[in-house]
């Protein structure tokens, strides 16, 4: 159990997505006294949510992957304890092929079951075996990860002995090899089914990444998937429960002084012992005035992805899904993207009436395919685009466009005036992208931590997650 002293030094946190709110949680429950600024109006940051037109909408994330026991999501749920419920969705996804539709189940001879069932291949059953087993290892495995100084470095590859004698071999082969070693044939639906799930889980395609990427990717779906009852806002909301916080508070600058930080915006200056930053700082240097540590995070720029997102937001009515989340692999892909699928959520609203099903569709897109266009030009291809998602939906789902009383879409541009990004998925991991290549939460800075999916280790709840809780866990009493 965590001691509860309150120590006397300052820590601020920026920014209030899901790895700022949960560092800041848990460093409170150790005792420390932890401040968190966010520029916007709501906590949640890429998984928080909106209102418009009195509906809500989930900005990004609706899936909270990582939560069978001993998973890293569970750890830290179970640690800061809310008495808010996340309900447990199996299957956890239904993927729409055009071969056929395949229930993602979280049990092993379910989805071996199903996968035979579409795509029978002799390789499957061995196949499937080593991504569950491997998704097991890899996720249930304690992380230390501090590249702060050669000393270090060498502590943290030295833990991971045990990971690298087991899947040192996956790690190290290209992931198109490692498939020839189960699959004599692979059908091209089978081959886009796989990528549909490394492009949403590693923000990649199998051609860039290792064997070990593609088998975690395709194992996301037995970590354990839900979804908060009362909505991902007031889930976040009691995840903040424990400590202090500020919205609508930008952080403009960050300096150093007196052995500490000294941080600026709208309320003043403020001095801190220690600074942890929980924003995505590859698109945000202009806030980092000393010039070591921004040059020291600057090394970090080769990092930066042109890849990000398009979500169609809608609200439909008469329409009562099977699933929750639904990944709908296309035949081609969609325009003004370079995504062959659709990744669909649906969440129940009543509006004091009747009830209706609020829609999220989201897919890849490449920033630069949306960023200094002339307002006529941006707004042509977003009206298409959006047409085109709906078409999309109404076939999936047997559905009227009619049914679908209110859509409207986010491109690159809009995540970039509400969150301040417009790389929306964090580091893609390629082989080129190895962990040691990405930013550690510890740097060389006396008190100056990183944390969210910009830094160890990688994107999304899971990712964030043992990002957060390498920073925790090892997070020392004193600097
Ligand atoms: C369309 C889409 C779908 C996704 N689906 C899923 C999913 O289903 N499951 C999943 O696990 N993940 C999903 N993800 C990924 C996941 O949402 C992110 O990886 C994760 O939320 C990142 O959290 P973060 O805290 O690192 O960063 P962010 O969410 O970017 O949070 C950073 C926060 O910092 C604030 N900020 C920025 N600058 C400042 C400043 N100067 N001062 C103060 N505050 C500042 C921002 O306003 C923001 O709130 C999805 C992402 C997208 C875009």
């Amino acid at each position: 159990m965590w001691s509860m002293p309150k120590k006397n030094e300052k820590i601020a946190v920026i920014g209030g997505g899901i790895a700022g709110v949960c560092t800041a949680a848990l460093l409170s429950l150790k005792g420390f006294q932890v401040h968190l600024y966010e520029r916007s109006n709501r906590l949640g940051g890429c998984s928080g949510s909106f209102r418009r037109n009195g509906y809500e909408f989930n900005i990004g994330a609706t899936t909270i992957a990582g939560l069978k026991e001993g998973f890293p999501v569970q750890k830290i749920l179970s640690k800061i304890q809310t008495k808010q419920k996340i309900v447990n969705q199996e299957p956890s996804i239904i993927v729409l092929t055009p071969k056929g539709l395949i229930k993602r189940s979280s049990s092993l001879e379910e989805t071996i079951e199903e996968i035979q069932r579409v795509f029978p291949n002799k390789g499957n059953e061995k196949f499937w075996r080593k991504v569950y087993s491997t998704t097991h290892d890899i996720l249930m495995f304690e992380y230390y990860n501090n590249l702060s100084s050669m000393k270090e470095c060498l502590k943290s590859f030295f833990s991971l002995k045990e990971l690298i004698i087991k899947h040192g071999y996956s790690f190290l082969t290209p992931a198109q090899e490692g498939l020839k070693k189960y699959f004599q044939y692979l059908d091209n639906d089978y081959y886009d089914f796989m990528e549909s799930h490394v492009k949403i889980v590693a923000q990649s395609t199998i051609r860039e990444v290792n064997f070990l990427t593609l088998l975690l990717s395709l194992g996301y779906p037995f970590t354990g998937i839900g979804y908060p009852v009362d909505g991902m806002d007031n889930f976040i909301n009691e995840l903040a429960k424990n400590f202090s916080y500020h919205l609508n508070t930008e952080v403009t600058s960050i300096s150093t002084k007196n052995n500490g930080y000294l941080i600026k915006g709208v309320f003043g200056e403020e001095f801190y012992n220690r600074v942890i930053l929980a924003l995505p700082f590859l698109e945000n240097f202009s806030i980092i005035e000393d010039i070591k540590l921004k040059k020291y995070l600057e090394r970090y720029q080769i990092l930066k992805s042109d890849q990000s997102a398009i979500v169609l937001y809608g609200v439909i009515k008469n329409f009562s899904p099977e699933g929750k989340f639904y990944l709908k692999v296309l035949k081609k892909p969609l325009l003004f993207t370079d995504s062959k699928y659709l990744f669909c959520s649906f969440n129940n609203f009543f509006n004091g009436k009747e009830n209706l099903t609020i829609l999220t569709a989201s897919c890849h897109t490449k920033i630069s395919k949306w960023k200094d266009l002339i307002p006529e030009i941006y707004n042509i291809k977003k009206i298409t685009l959006g047409e085109m998602i709906k078409e999309q939906i109404t076939e999936a789902f047997g559905i009227n466009k009619t049914q679908i009383i209110d859509s409207f879409i986010a491109t690159p541009e809009t995540f970039y005036k509400y969150l301040r990004r417009r790389s929306v998925g964090g580091i893609p991991i390629t082989r080129k992208n190895a962990f040691w290549k990405i930013p550690s939460n510890f740097t060389p800075f006396k008190g100056f931590y990183l944390v969210g999916d910009s830094s160890f280790c990688y994107q999304g709840w899971i990712g964030v997650s043992i990002g957060v809780r390498n920073l925790v866990e090892n997070f020392h009493e004193k600097i």
